[in-house]
This record gives structure tokens, sequence and C-alpha cells, in this order.
């Protein structure tokens, strides 16, 4: 198989999600990150990097290696599933703020939680993902300090490439308490960025997530503008959804004029999601790793309609319990009816289906030459074992026909 030698390995071979985390490793001097013509968010070597650096890079990117909740926030009362791996409990929970859950993608269980982090002084500010005010049809890494902060900023879904973690050694370099939110990809690369460097778990006290179906190419933005003849320059407001849950497809220009599409009618099928090769192939897209993990709850995968916004929440570790009750008790969150793994299931096909799928798609990259990411303590091989021969060669040629298009 291709080993990986250089950063464009990584990049070339579609392993990339353009996470931002070489970037704040190296430096902006030496690694750039700009659009790709396919719509991704790439990074690219400016300048010389040393070995050194291509070593810790290699040893946390979320397109070279992933691995499960780490032993040590495993808790003695943790239940265990094999497609969703450890979890504490599961139930309905949502923002008790009404503002933050008609404006947040679900309901506004993530920045619910972020702003009670804040108002308790458990975290001093929270790094997340926001749109970019200058050009809303792209996103940025934030710092909030405050409800405002959270608030005017967009900070719901952000299906499009986004880097949120290019400011992570800033975020450390302030020695200060704060937590991370974002996508499982994210946390996993946090996760393996604490093995080496201490300051992760001193400062970086929470990590929360959402449960992920993949991050679109933005030539699937493009696309949506262009059909209103659009241009991005004219924008003021671009939403992927949120104002409702799950809300509409947004956008609104300069001088006023208004434009949306229904949720389904711009998802619709799996096929036309457009998301980064990197997702297909994404071993963790269910937040393994993270304290806790928020997911939508619309039975058999898709929104029949608007409702108020109910999240699903998996709590997998013992801090991750204590901030939700904590939360809870505080009243800016609150707690619905307890779910079971079967409930899971059926709120979020499509992962159930990736997560059976991941092992054959590496076979296949594999079987083509072409390297492909590094797993530990996800269950995807005891997952491939118990799929029929049938589905598991569809899956494995599936890939390999699809590599051409990395
Ligand atoms: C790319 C993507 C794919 C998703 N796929 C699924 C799915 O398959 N199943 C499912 O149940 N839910 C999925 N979601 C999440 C879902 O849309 C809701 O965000 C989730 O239920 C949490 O809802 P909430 O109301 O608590 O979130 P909110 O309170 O609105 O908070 C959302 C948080 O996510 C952060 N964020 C937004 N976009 C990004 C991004 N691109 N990268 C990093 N951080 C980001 C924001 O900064 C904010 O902190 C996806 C979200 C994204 C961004
Ligand atoms: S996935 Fe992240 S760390 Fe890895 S190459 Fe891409 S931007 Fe860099
Ligand atoms: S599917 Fe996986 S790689 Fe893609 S954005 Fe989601 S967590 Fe990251």
């Amino acid at each position: 198989m291709t080993q990986i030698n250089n950063l464009d390995d990584i990049v070339r071979n579609g392993l990339c999600i353009g996470c931002g985390l070489c970037q704040s490793i190296s430096g902006k001097n030496c690694i750039e990150i700009s659009m790709s013509p396919k719509g991704r968010l790439e990074p690219k070597e400016v300048k010389k990097i040393s070995s050194e650096t291509f070593n810790k890079i290699l040893n946390v990117c979320p397109g070279v290696v992933v691995e499960g909740l780490p032993k040590e926030h495993v808790d003695t009362n943790t239940k265990y599933d094999l497609l969703w791996g450890y979890y504490l409990q599961l139930f309905y929970a949502w923002s008790t703020d009404k503002r933050i859950r008609f404006e947040s993608s679900t309901g506004g269980l993530l920045n619910g939680l972020s702003l009670y982090l804040l108002e308790s002084k458990k975290v001093n500010f929270i790094l997340h993902t926001a749109t970019n005010p200058k050009k809303p049809m792209r996103s940025v890494s934030k710092f909030s300090y405050n409800k405002d902060d959270l608030l005017n900023s967009n900070s719901c879904s952000r299906y499009g490439p986004t880097s949120p973690l290019d400011r992570f050694h800033e975020a450390l370099s302030l020695e200060q308490p704060f937590a991370f939110v974002g996508k499982p990809c994210d946390i996993s690369a946090i996760r393996q960025l604490s093995k080496s460097d201490d300051r992760v778990n001193k400062f970086c006290k929470y990590l929360l997530t959402l449960v992920c179906g993949g991050s679109t190419e933005f030539t699937k933005s493009q696309d949506f503008i262009d059909s209103f003849k659009v241009k991005e320059d004219e924008l003021s407001i671009f939403r992927y959804r949120g104002f409702g849950n799950p809300g509409k497809m947004y956008i609104k220009t300069n001088d006023g004029r208004e434009f949306d599409k229904e949720y389904n009618s711009f998802w619709g099928e799996e096929s036309t999601w457009r998301v980064h090769f990197r997702c297909k192939i994404c071993p963790d897209a269910i937040g393994e790793s993270s304290d806790i993990a928020a997911l939508d709850t619309w039975r058999g995968g898709s929104p029949e309609g608007e409702d108020e916004g109910f999240n699903a929440t998996i709590v997998r570790t013992k801090k991750g319990l204590e901030l939700l009750y904590d939360a809870i008790e505080a009243g800016y969150i609150k707690k619905g009816d307890d779910l079971v793994i079967d409930d899971i299931n059926d709120f979020q096909p499509h992962q159930v289906n990736k997560k059976i799928s991941v092992y054959a798609r590496h076979k296949g990259m594999k079987k083509q030459n072409i390297p492909t990411i590094s797993t530990d303590g996800l269950r995807i091989k005891e997952l491939y074992d118990l799929n029929s021969k049938e589905f598991n060669l569809k899956e494995e040629e599936g890939i390999s026909s699809r590599v051409n298009k990395i």
C-alpha cells in the first residue's frame, strides 16, 4: 500500500477533511489552507515543514488516525453497543432558552450547553464554528465569551467546508479553561493531540460534538445560490438550517432579496449530498471520543415538517454526564424522555449503514493501493464480520470504482 510521506499524500488521496490542525501546529507561514476547485478546504505546504513537524501532524491528523474513547474516560457504569460504542445515558434534551432553541440547528442542545458553560464560569470561552461575517457562505472558527458572541454568529449546522481547529494552538496558548464544539473528526484530532501536548487536557475541559452525516463540498452551496442567480458577494445571510427545526436553507442579499428551500428538497437522496470523500470512509461519524454527542431525532432519518426542536444526546463520559445534569439543574437544558439504542438506530439509519460499511470501504481503498485511515477501538472490523459477503463486496467494489473521483 502507498505510504503517506508528505502532507500532499493526505490531501491527494482524499483523506483530508480540512480540519486545520496541521496549520495550527506548523503556523500559517508554513501551511496555508485554501478552497480547492472541488470545493474543499485543503492545506498546502508553502514553506517546507521539518520532519519533526510532519510527524506531529501524522500523529493527530484525522485523515491518518482515528481512535475510540480513551480507556481512562470509560466509566465503570458505561454501557456498550457494538455500533454506537460507549455511552452512559441516552435521552431527549434541548435548550430552555427560546431564542437558542429556535435559532439553533435542532433544539440548541450544543449552544445551550455552551451558554451554561460560559455563564457558570466552568470555562472562559467556547471554541466553535460560526458564519464568516464578511462572506456568509463560508465559515470560521470562533472564540465566544458570552451569549451575544454565541448567538449573533449563526453558530448552527454549517454543513459546508470549515477548519474548526485552525486556531486550536492559539486557544491553548491562552492558558484558560475552554470547551470545544465541533464534528467527530475534530474531536478525534484533539484526543490524539492530548497524547503529546499536556495543555489539551489541562485547558480544553469539554469536548462536545454532533453526530455527523458528512461535510458538503462548497460547490453544493454555490449551486444553491446560482439557482437564484445570486452571487456570493451579494449575500448578507447564508443559512443551512435553524430558525425552526430543521428550518429552511435560506439566503438574503444585501439589497433585501430572500430565497429559501425546504430542508428535504435541498438534501434529497444521500447520493446527492456531495460530501467530502473523507466522509464516505469515516470510521467515527458518531462522536465516540466526545464527552457528549447531540443528534437529530426524526423517525426514519428525515423530517416530516417543522417542530420546536428536540435533540437526542449520547452521553459518553462521566464528565459529560455531570455537565449535562448540572445544566439541567441550573435550568439551561430541559431533559426529555429516556431513549434506547433502537431509537438512535431509527433516528440515524445513514449512520448505521456507514458504520457497518466502512471497513469494506477501507479494504477497497487498500486494494487500489491507496492509503487509508488507521483505526483503533472503533469496532469496524467486528461489524464487517457480521455483514453478508455480498454486502461487503458491494461496498468494497463501490469505493474502488469511486477512487478515481477522489
Ligand atoms: C457537517 C454536519 C453534518 C451533520 N450530520 C448530522 C447527522 O447525520 N445526523 C444528525 O443527527 N445531526 C447531524 N448534524 C448535526 C445537526 O445538524 C445538529 O447540529 C445536531 O443535532 C446538534 O443540534 P443542536 O441544536 O444542539 O446544535 P446547535 O446548538 O445549533 O450547535 C451546533 C454547533 O455545531 C458547531 N458546528 C456547526 N457546523 C460545524 C462544522 N461544520 N464543523 C464544526 N462545528 C460545527 C457550531 O459551532 C455549534 O457549536 C450535522 C451537522 C453538521 C455540521
Ligand atoms: S485532515 Fe486536518 S490535519 Fe489532516 S491534513 Fe487535513 S487539515 Fe491537515
Ligand atoms: S463524516 Fe466524518 S470526516 Fe466527514 S465531517 Fe463528519 S466526522 Fe468529519
